[in-house]
C-alpha cells in the first residue's frame, strides 16, 4: 500500500479490507509512509490478517500509536498454536509510539520476531526529555544484560557437557573450534539459520566469545551470539547517547555551546537563568533553544547535496535537522 501513501486515508483502507476470510493468507503488510492512516483502520486490517502476519511495515505512520501495536500483540496470531508469526516489524519514524512500550510489547508477545525497527519513534523524535531518554537507556541496558544471562547460561551448560564426553583434562576454554562454538549455542535460542554475515546488525559483539579464538567465521560471530530479536541499531546509539549526557552530568568536560549552558556548568554567573537546554545528541554540546535557533542561520549546503546541514556552533559537526532527535536536559 505504500505506494498510494500520499492518498491513503482510513475510509480508503477500510473499503478495501474484508471480512470473507481471503485476509487471513497475507503475510506482509506494507503501509510505509502512509501517514493519513489512523490506529482504528490499520487495527482494523489487522484484525483480518494478523493470523499469518510474518512482516509488518509502519514507518513513518506518524499518526499510529502505541495502541496498534498493543492491537497486534493481541490478534497476530496462529489459529492453530496460539503463536505469533510476525518476524519483521519496522516501527522507524512512528513518533507518536513510545519506544519503551514497543521494546516491552515485542519482547513479551511476538514470539517469531527476528527484527524490529524502532529509529525516530517517541523517545527518539524531536525534543525529548532527560528522564524519559534515561528510562529507555535503563531499560535496553536490562534487556543486554537478560540476553547476556542466557547466553551465559546455554555456553555453560555446551562447557560442561564437554567435559562430560571428552577425556579428562582437556582445556575447553582455549581450544574451541569454529564448529564446537556452534554446537556450544543452542539452535533453537539463537538466529543460528540467519547466517547473513552482515556485521553491522544487531549488538556489539561480547568480547569474552572470541578471546584466545582466531579463524571464527564472521557470521558465527555476529550472527549465532546474538539475541533472537535484532534491534536494528538502537543499543549502540543510545548507548553512545547516554555516554555525552554522563559527561554532561558529571559537569568536568567543557562542552557547553553557549555561555547560558556555560552558567549551568558552573563556570559563570547568572542567578536568573531561565534557559532551557538541549544537548546534540550527535557531538555531545549542550546550548540553549535560543543560541540553537540562532546558530542554524549558520546553514550549509555540501556540495552536490540537496539538503541543508546545520554545523554545532562549538565543533562544527552536524546538529540534527530542525525538529529532530535533542535531549532536553532538566533545570
Ligand atoms: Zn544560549
Ligand atoms: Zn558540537
Amino acid at each position: 500500500m505504500s505506494a498510494h501513501a500520499s492518498f491513503l486515508t482510513d475510509r480508503l483502507l477500510l473499503s478495501i479490507v474484508r471480512d470473507d476470510g481471503a485476509f487471513a493468507n497475507v503475510q506482509r503488510v506494507c503501509l510505509a509512509g502512509c501517514n493519513r492512516l489512523t490506529d482504528s483502520a490499520v487495527c482494523r486490517l489487522l484484525d483480518v490478517c494478523g493470523e499469518n502476519l510474518e512482516c509488518l511495515e509502519l514507518s513513518d505512520c506518524t499518526l499510529i500509536s502505541t495502541s496498534t501495536i498493543e492491537h497486534a500483540a493481541r490478534v497476530c496470531r496462529s489459529r492453530k498454536d496460539g503463536k505469533s508469526c510476525l518476524v519483521f516489524l519496522d516501527l522507524a519514524g512512528c513518533s507518536n509510539v513510545d519506544t519503551l512500550d514497543a521494546l516491552r510489547l515485542t519482547e513479551t508477545n511476538f514470539e517469531a520476531l527476528r527484527e524490529i525497527r524502532l529509529m525516530g519513534t517517541s523517545r527518539l523524535n524531536g525534543r525529548v526529555p532527560q528522564d524519559e531518554f534515561v528510562e529507555l537507556a535503563r531499560e535496553l541496558e536490562a534487556r543486554r544484560a537478560r540476553w547476556r544471562d542466557g547466553i551465559g547460561r546455554r555456553r555453560e551448560d555446551a562447557v560442561r557437557r564437554a567435559e562430560a564426553d571428552d577425556s579428562p583434562g582437556t582445556d575447553v576454554g582455549n581450544t574451541v573450534t569454529a564448529e564446537d562454538m556452534m554446537n556450544m549455542i543452542d539452535p533453537s535460542a539463537s538466529c543460528i539459520d540467519c547466517a547473513c554475515g552482515d556485521a553491522s546488525r544487531g549488538e556489539e559483539i561480547e568480547p569474552w566469545i572470541l578471546e584466545g579464538r582466531e579463524n571464527v567465521p564472521a557470521w558465527v560471530t555476529t550472527c549465532c551470539i546474538q539475541p533472537a530479536l535484532c534491534v536494528v541499531d538502537l543499543p549502540k546509539r543510545v548507548k553512545h547517547w547516554k555516554t555525552k549526557l554522563d559527561i554532561w552530568e558529571e559537569g568536568t568536560a567543557p562542552i557547553a555551546a553557549c555561555d547560558h549552558a556555560m552558567v549551568m556548568q558552573g563556570n559563570m554567573n547568572d542567578p536568573g537563568h531561565q534557559h532551557q537546554l538541549n544537548l546534540l545528541p550527535g557531538c555531545g554540546h549542550v546550548l540553549c533553544v535560543d543560541c540553537e535557533q540562532r546558530s542554524r542561520v549558520h546553514m550549509v549546503r555540501r556540495h552536490l547535496d540537496n539538503e541543508y546541514v546545520y554545523p554545532c556552533p562549538l565543533c562544527g559537526m552536524d546538529m540534527p535537522n530542525p525538529g529532530g532527535f535533542e535531549i532536553t536536559l532538566n533545570p
